[in-house]
């Protein structure tokens, strides 16, 4: 039988993945002209990366949110996912509101 690994080596691993993903991300980036960036950037602003319409922002206990009213899904700025873990973010329950709000 397999043994089921640990969540701190499951967690390891996803961490190299991350890393390796990232470093892929970057490479493919450098490729772009800053032309070809910026067009990118201005085609996909604000749109939803499943479905591809327009977002919406909401700020929810000063945590913002960008929600796609089409598909229902709810996307996270840099820095919005470590505000939503903070003790501060818990004590406010910003995860319970945004499930009550959009539930
Ligand atoms: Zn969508």
């Amino acid at each position: 039988m397999p043994v089921k690994p640990s969540e701190k080596e499951e967690e390891y691993f996803l961490r190299l993945e991350s890393q390796r993903l990232k470093h892929l991300a970057d490479e493919r980036v450098k490729e772009l002209k800053k032309k070809e960036r910026d067009e990118l950037k201005n085609l996909h602003w604000m749109h939803c990366p499943k479905c591809g319409q327009q977002l919406e922002t909401i700020t929810i206990k000063a945590v913002e949110v960008d929600r796609c009213f089409h598909c229902n899904g709810i996307w996270l700025d840099e820095g919005e996912l470590e505000k939503l873990a903070t003790t501060e973010a818990k004590k406010k329950n910003v995860v319970s509101s945004l499930l009550k709000i959009f539930g």
